[in-house]
Parts: structure tokens; sequence; C-alpha cells
């Protein structure tokens, strides 16, 4: 019988075969069916080739059309649909160099990387498990396809991999596949780190951290990983860690807070990250620092962005221990704030800059709104047009705001 879950993906698979062709559901989702998780992205491998694909299909996205993979847009959902294949050197440990398609499942599944992630399944539910991956899975047990140490040389990432499922699922690594890790870690340095942290960030935010971080040293993954190689000091902070994380930011953010000599901009620049999560980790450590330094109070919910609490919750519960905050607090405080946003404020800019008609607008007028929005967030002040009113013409004087400019 299918698992419910498989049901809207299971249509992609119908299409496919009513047109002369192969279809599986593979890797993550097949696994992860298993462990009573969630199922998350379902991914579909077929004898169909891409250009078959796009002719069965109304929407489909060329992903990554010569390594096999499209994306099928199907009623409001997306499937990673990826030709049967087979892989060769990976030269530049991005792509594979040269990807064969072939026209048995099996040839295909021989190139995956651990046999937990190398069964398929039909819509009816029948397994293909050449690798023995649900015994492996019965055993909560992570070995790779094949020989380990022709596997980690071939795209050394899957050493990462390795450490993030083992992270994710709560599962040891086969005596084997481990003795191939520590025997080839070198190999690690040579892959794209945008890939690596990837896998890192998926490692950080497995729930069996605690059994994953232990093997980072133990395999001395750390002295190949950049800002870890250079700093012997972390190894204490990354051996013990046990608390799953959220996000790269926080990880950033955390690494930061141990050591507060390497700047955000160096993990950033190191690990090549987005400007999203150098924000994002930028925010968390002025949350923690304001934390530390004043407690909890509204103007600290306020700056800091409502997707980042949870981060700042597990923050304090590293570095502020015995004072460890708690998301429905800072939830509830949010929900109570007078003002949420700046937009809220009963004053604008406008409104300010005709409290002052003899004054050129400039930057004071937003360094004004910044002190309201401080006396209204704290309870200073109501936030109520006539009071915010006398307290700009009384409190502020724009003479004193920086950059004014005086109107001739
Ligand atoms: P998740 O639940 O995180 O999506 P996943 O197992 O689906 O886990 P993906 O990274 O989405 O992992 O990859 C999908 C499948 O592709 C894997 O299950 C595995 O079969 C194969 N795969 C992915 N990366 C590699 C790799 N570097 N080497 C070999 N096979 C890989
Ligand atoms: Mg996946």
């Amino acid at each position: 019988m299918l698992n419910q879950s498989f049901l809207p993906a299971k249509k992609i698979i119908d299409i496919i075969e009513k047109n002369g062709h192969k279809a599986y559901f593979v890797g993550g989702a097949v696994r992860d069916q298993f462990l009573d998780k969630k199922i998350g992205d379902i991914d579909i491998t077929t004898s169909a080739r891409p250009n078959e694909i796009q002719q069965f299909f109304e929407k489909v996205i060329p992903v990554g059309i010569e390594h096999g993979t499209v994306i099928v847009r199907y009623g409001k959902e997306s499937y990673e649909v990826t030709t049967f294949r087979i892989e060769e050197g990976y030269s530049d440990f991005r792509h594979p160099d040269n990807v064969q398609f072939v026209d048995r499942i099996e040839d295909d599944l021989a190139r995956r990387d651990f046999t937990i992630n190398a069964i398929a399944m039909d819509t009816k539910g029948n397994f293909i498990d050449p690798y023995g991956g649900k015994s492996d899975i019965e055993n909560k047990q992570i070995s790779t396809v094949g020989n380990p140490v022709d596997r980690f040389q071939e795209d050394p990432l899957r050493i990462m991999r390795a450490l993030r499922f083992c992270s994710q699922l709560g599962f040891s690594i086969d005596k084997n596949t481990k003795k191939a890790i520590v025997d080839n870690i070198a190999s690690i340095e040579k892959v794209a780190i945008e890939r690596i942290g990837i896998e890192l960030e998926k490692m950080f935010i497995g729930t069996h951290i605690s059994l994953a971080s232990p093997l980072l040293i133990e395999s001395n993954v750390d002295r190949y990983l950049p800002i870890f190689r250079d700093n012997y000091k972390f190894i204490k902070n990354l051996r013990d860690h046990s608390i799953p994380l959220g996000s790269m930011s926080e990880i950033v953010a955390m690494f930061h807070l141990y050591d507060q000599t390497i700047s955000l901009e160096q993990w950033v620049n190191e690990w090549k990250l987005s400007n999203q999560i150098k924000r994002d980790a930028n925010a968390l450590v002025t949350a923690m620092y304001y934390y530390k330094k004043n407690g909890l109070d509204n103007w600290l919910v306020f700056t800091l962005p409502k997707h980042l609490f949870n981060g700042l919750v597990r923050l304090t519960s590293i570095f502020a221990r015995g004072f460890e905050l708690e998301s429905e607090v800072l939830e509830r405080m949010w929900s109570n704030l007078p003002i949420q946003t700046r937009n809220n404020l009963a004053l604008n800019g406008i409104d300010v800059a005709s409290i002052f008609p003899n004054l050129q607008k400039g930057p004071w007028i937003g360094q004004c709104l910044s002190h309201l929005e401080y006396q209204v967030v704290l309870g200073h002040l109501n936030n109520e047009q006539t009071e915010l009113r006398k307290w700009v013409k009384d409190e502020v004087h724009p003479e004193s705001l920086n950059r004014i400019t005086r109107k001739e």
C-alpha cells in the first residue's frame, strides 16, 4: 500500500508510465517513510529523458537538464524528476564531468551515496533495494553504496552528507564507511565551500546533532573547514555541541559569540554565505548583546525580526544559561507591543517635518522618528498624535541632530 503522502506525486509516475517509461519514487522521501518522518520533497527517477518529460507535462522547468534533472509543476506541487543516470568524475567537485543516461533503475541506484538513499519504490509500494537500504534503516546505520573509499574519493562532499544524515536521523556510521571518512578527509578541501555549507547547516539543524558533533572532531573534518582549521579552540565547542539550531545565520552567530575576534564578515566571506544570512546573523548577535546588557524588554522584541525569535531563544540557551528566553514569551510581548513597525506610529515623516517648517527636510526626520519609536515601544509615550506632537516640540532639538541643513 502506498503511503498517503505519495498520492499527489503518483499522478506524475502514472503519466510517465502511460507514455511507456518506468518511473519510481526515490531518495529521501522513500527513506523517511520507513522512519515515520514527515515526507518532504518527493524525488522521482525515470527511464524517460528530460526532453520526453518536457513533452509529457505542460509545466517543466529545466533546472539541470544536462544532468538529467527537470522540475515538473503539477497541481500546486513541484517534483524533481531525474533520468536514470550514471556519473563519471567530479573534477571540479561541483558537478559530475559526464553523466550518462541509462535504462536500468539498478544502475541509477548504484550511483547514489548511501544505501538508505538508494531505495526505489513503485506506485504500488513495492521496493527495489539492491544494496540493503531497508536493513540499514532497521539497523540505524549509514553505509555507502559500494566501496566507501571510492565513493568518497569520487565526491568528498559525501563525507559531510554522512555526518548530516547521522545528525538528522540519529544513525551511526558503519565501521568501514567511518574508516574511509577518516582516511580520506583531506579531499574535502577540494569541494566547493557552498556545497559544504549546505550540508553543515543541515547537520547543525539535525535533531541528533549531539551524535554528529563528536564525529566532526573524531574524523578531523574540522581541520579542513574554513576558519575551524585555523582555530583549534573551536574543537571543544564543536565536539560538545548538542543543541539543534535553526539556520546558518544562527550557526554563524553562535561561533562569532564563542570567539568575537573572528568577525561575522570573515565567516560570511570564507564560507561564501549570502547577504541575508549576514543580516540575520548580525541581528541575532546584536540582540544577544542587548539582552545581556539590558535583559528582556519591548525594544528587544521590537527590533529583532520576528523570524529570528526562535534563534535568539536557542542562543540564550547556550550563552545565557539560567536566563534562557522562551518563544511564547517573545511572541506574547510582540503581540502586545504598542506598535509593531515604524509605520504604526501615529506621526509620520511629513507630520514631523511640519512641526519645524523652517527646517529643510533631511536625515533628522528619520532620527526623530527613531526617538519616537523608542519612546512609544518602551511605553514612555502613548502612540497618539497630539501627545507625540507635543513631545517632538518640547524635547526634540533638530539642531542637535546630525547633518541638519537650514533653509536659507
Ligand atoms: P533531504 O531529505 O535532505 O532532501 P535527500 O536524501 O533527499 O535528503 P538530497 O540532497 O535531496 O537528499 O538528494 C536526493 C538524493 O540524491 C539522495 O537521496 C541520494 O540518493 C542522491 N544524492 C544526492 N547527493 C548525492 C551525492 N553527492 N552523491 C550521490 N548521491 C547523491
Ligand atoms: Mg531531497
